[in-house]
């Protein structure tokens, strides 16, 4: 398995800048994550620095040559899930393979998509679920549905089968983007993907069926939402890290609850803007480098004893 210092999540401002310090230390750095939404022909006026107007596009560009120039390896590669193993050290599954990193920076920016089901909320702890890891365990043998249209969604439905045989997955009415290799994984393991869109949800004690637009009822005990792409709060409800609503709570060093992980940007919730990401980054690249280190100190003295 690739092993990494410092794997940083995200592409944005304060990924890479987080990049420019943990890699210029001399760190093995990584970063994941594909453009960000602001890297287009957006005019940004307002960071310090630039006179003239600068596009969104050309910042992120200068942003990932910099870090490049340090030496920070950047892939477009989407995180799917992370786990820590026995050693302490994170494991992040991607599309494309396993990564392991002694720390990890989220900098994911904010975007969870909600899948438009009208008493979704009703059902949330009753039923509905965040997070397949967490919950997983307490849909042993019973039907249970993943909502979703990508790879994440096909993902967390895979890994629902460790629980039960039971497993769909819904698009909910949105084109699917489940790669050939996920359809053909989900097809094997006997997990139909429906196309339909849920409308509302029923239950007297806990969910117990889901209604499609259709009128259409399927039985569903368990309903994961995996819309979209994993954001920072799904990695935060696997890894058990505190949250302020959708936004992961930090201290002032960008050190989450759970040591080695850190989280900068907008995914932090403080200002959503790009000097205060950048700062950020700074911040959380300069606390993982410090945990890399401690970390490497203690493994040398477990060794010598
Ligand atoms: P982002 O820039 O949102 O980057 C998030 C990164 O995480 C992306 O690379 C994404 O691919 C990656 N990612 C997410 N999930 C995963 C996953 N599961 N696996 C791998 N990678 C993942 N701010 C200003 O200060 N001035 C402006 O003029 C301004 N204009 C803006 C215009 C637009 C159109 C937009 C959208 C925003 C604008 N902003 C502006 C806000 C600014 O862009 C954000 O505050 C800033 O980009 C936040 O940086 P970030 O690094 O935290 O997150």
């Amino acid at each position: 398995m690739e092993s990494v210092d410092i794997l940083i999540i995200g592409q944005g401002p304060a990924g890479l800048s987080s990049a420019i310090y943990t890699a210029r230390a001399g760190m093995r750095t990584l970063i994941l994550g594909c453009a960000p939404k602001v890297a287009g022909d957006y005019e940004i006026d307002n960071y310090f620095g630039f006179t003239e107007t600068i596009t969104g596009k050309e910042l992120i560009e200068r942003g990932k040559a910099q870090a490049a120039k340090f030496g920070a390896d950047i892939r477009c590669d989407r995180v799917l899930g992370i786990h820590q193993d026995d050693a302490g050290a994170f494991v992040a599954k991607t599309e494309d393979k396993q990564i392991k990193a002694a720390s990890i920076i989220l900098a994911t920016g904010v975007s969870r998509i909600r899948p438009g089901i009208s008493n979704l909320a009703d059902y949330e702890g009753k039923g509905v679920s965040y997070c397949v890891s967490c919950d997983g365990f307490f849909m042993r043998g019973k039907p249970v549905m993943v909502v979703g249209e990508g790879n994440f969604a096909a993902n967390q439905a895979l890994e629902l089968l460790q629980y039960t045989p039971d497993v769909k997955v819904c698009s909910q009415g949105k084109e699917l983007s489940i790669s050939e290799e996920f359809l053909y994984r989900l097809e094997e393991s006997n997990i139909p993907v429906l196309e339909g869109k849920i409308a509302t949800l029923a239950g007297d004690n806990g969910l117990e069926k889901v209604h499609l637009e259709s009128g259409e009822q399927i039985d569903a005990q368990g309903l994961f939402v995996a819309m979209g792409q994993a954001s920072s709060s799904d990695f935060a409800y696997s890894l058990g890290l505190v949250r302020n609503g959708q936004f992961i709570e930090t201290d002032r060093d960008q050190r989450t609850n759970v040591p080695g992980i850190f989280a900068a940007g907008d995914c932090v919730g403080r200002f959503l803007q790009i000097s205060v990401a950048v700062g950020e980054g700074a911040l959380a690249g300069r606390a993982a480098i410090s945990h890399v280190k401690e970390r490497r100190r203690t493994l040398l003295d477990k060794e010598a004893k």
